[in-house]
């Protein structure tokens, strides 16, 4: 274990955020970088408690042995530390940065102390291994000879990619953006997942044998059958990217974008051009309203801000998540409690308040007269309990407002993937509409083809992308060769978290 009284000695000390003020001028990472003993610290902090939650069931998606790399990490042993997270994740450099880490909500010091700071070690870990360069191509030893087609490049595409080359098949990720990496490239913004970390695992995985092309919309460039007859086995992780739409009145007006059209290009823009092309949706000098709130909703806030915006709120369905876990949500769940992102903080520094109001139902997009959004009538709502304890949505009477607007950004929410691929391979739909494959078999109802990530469990996190991109390589790997000796990532379903982008 890290030091046996390092729990009693060390407080946590997460790693800090650039100030808010300096971090908007730019679209570098928020993140400081944390001195080498800053992290041994805090890894000291570990209890290596007999039953680590931290590692399984409602804790990390994909079992990370988070004691044992805290403890090396505790001796300076981190090369071994890479080694161990490695053995478990094929992108921690990705999830040390975004991801809301569950592993700390179900730390066991977390019951009576603040949690250890998994996140930021593992992060460190990732990059202090680039940094070193431990981190090398490996490619297989041996070719199978068999051929695997994945359709999507976001997180789990990226897995199944990096797991099944590793075993020796021939992999070919088809991607229709002009970039790969799905969400990681174009829908989390540079500032907390800086491209060129990106860039550098795709590098790596191309060095490796992952084959790569882009501009290949499958379904409408590309035929998905004749993707199935070249290949052995197909992988659909596609993603969910069927944007929930606000359809009030006043929703065709100019002005009112869903998200992703606002954060893509501008990430496009800035990669292309450093945002000189205009080739993007500014939100400079205007006032900005965020309706819904998640990663994608702070993500449209952080962004905003750097552009320049002249104001900006964002709207809250739901009521404001209290300070401590409640009576119905104890440890080791996911905690639901209020918390401060990056976004908020930043337009707290820099218009004086936090920009989320709670309870707040969007009725109609206002016309300035030449057909663009002027603002938005709104009303409050209540939430309350009906007779068998579910909760109900009504309106305040008299609480109606209008708040004027420029830019309308709608961050409500996926509903599941687009179906130009899967219907024309003829597959099956769960209720949700995603396409129907068990977690932890990802067989569809069509032999050969496989799903997984977004696509098949609804939007989600990057870490369960990473978990279902390794368990369909497992499963592809077994139809291929009759058995595998690739990993098989749990397949506890954990706390839903689906409401967290
Ligand atoms: C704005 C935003 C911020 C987020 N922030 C976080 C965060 O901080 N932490 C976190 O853990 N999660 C976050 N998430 C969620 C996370 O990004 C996703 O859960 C994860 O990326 C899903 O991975 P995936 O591989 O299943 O799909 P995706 O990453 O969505 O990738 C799917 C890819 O498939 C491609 N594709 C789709 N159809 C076709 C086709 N027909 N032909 C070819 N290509 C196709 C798409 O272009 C896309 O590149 C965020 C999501 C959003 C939208
Ligand atoms: S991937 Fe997420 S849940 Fe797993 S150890 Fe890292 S931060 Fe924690």
């Amino acid at each position: 274990m890290g030091k046996p009284t390092g729990f009693k000695e060390y407080a946590r000390q997460a790693v800090p955020y650039r100030p808010p003020l300096e971090r908007i001028a730019d679209y570098q990472e928020v993140t400081t970088q944390p001195a080498e003993e800053h992290l041994s610290v805090q890894g000291a902090r570990c209890m290596d408690c007999g039953v680590p939650f931290c590692q399984s069931s409602t804790g990390c998606p994909i079992d990370n042995l988070i004691p044992e790399w805290n403890d090396l990490v505790y001796q300076g042993r981190w090369q071994d530390a890479l080694a161990r997270l490695h053995k478990t994740n094929n992108f921690p450099e990705f999830t040390g940065r975004v991801c809301p880490a569950p592993c700390e909500g179900s730390c066991v010091l977390g019951i009576i102390e603040p949690p250890v700071t998994i996140k930021n070690i593992e992060s460190e870990i990732a990059d202090r291994g680039f940094a070193e360069g431990w981190v090398e191509a490996q490619p297989p030893a041996e070719r199978t000879g068999k051929k695997v087609a994945v359709v999507g490049s976001g997180p789990a595409g990226l897995a199944a990619a990096a797991q099944l080359n590793s075993v020796g098949h021939e992999v070919t990720v088809y991607e229709r953006a002009d970039r790969i990496g799905g969400l990681l490239m174009y829908g989390i913004p540079n500032m907390k997942l800086d491209k060129q970390v990106v860039q550098r695992r795709l590098d790596l995985l191309a060095a490796e044998g992952v084959k790569f092309v882009t501009g290949a919309n499958v379904g409408e460039n590309v035929d998905p059958q004749q993707l199935q007859a070249e290949n052995d086995a197909l992988v659909l992780a596609t993603g969910a990217t069927k944007p929930r739409d606000l359809p009030i009145p006043g929703r065709e007006l100019d002005g009112v974008h869903f998200a992703m059209e606002f954060l893509t290009q501008n990430t496009k823009s800035l990669l292309d051009s450093n945002l000189q092309d205009g080739q993007y949706i500014s939100a400079q000098d205007k006032r900005v309203i965020v309706i819904g709130g998640g990663d994608t909703g702070t993500d449209c806030i952080g962004t905003s801000v750097r552009h320049g915006c002249s104001n900006l709120v964002n709207f809250e369905l739901l009521p404001q998540p209290p300070a401590e876990r409640a009576a119905d949500n104890p440890w080791p769940q996911w905690p639901r409690i209020f918390r401060v992102d990056y976004g908020h903080e930043e337009v707290q520094a820099k218009f004086g308040q936090d920009p989320r109001e709670y309870c707040i139902l969007s009725k109609e997009f206002l016309d300035d007269g030449q057909g663009r959004v002027a603002g938005i009538k709104t009303v409050n709502v209540a939430w309350n309990k009906d007779t068998d304890g579910r909760w109900q949505m009504s309106e305040v009477e008299g609480s109606e407002k209008t708040y004027e607007a420029d830019l309308v950004l709608l961050a409500m929410g996926f509903l599941g993937p687009e179906h130009q691929v899967s219907d024309i391979l003829g597959l099956e739909y769960d209720a949700r509409s995603n396409y129907q494959a068990q977690h932890g078999q990802y067989t569809t109802n069509v032999p050969g083809v496989f799903a997984a990530g977004d696509c098949r469990r609804g939007q989600s996190l990057v870490v369960w992308a990473i978990n279902e991109g390794r368990g369909v390589a497992r499963a592809v790997d077994i139809y291929l060769m009759g058995q595998s000796s690739l990993p098989a990532p749990g397949v506890t379903m954990g706390l839903s978290m689906a409401g967290a982008v």
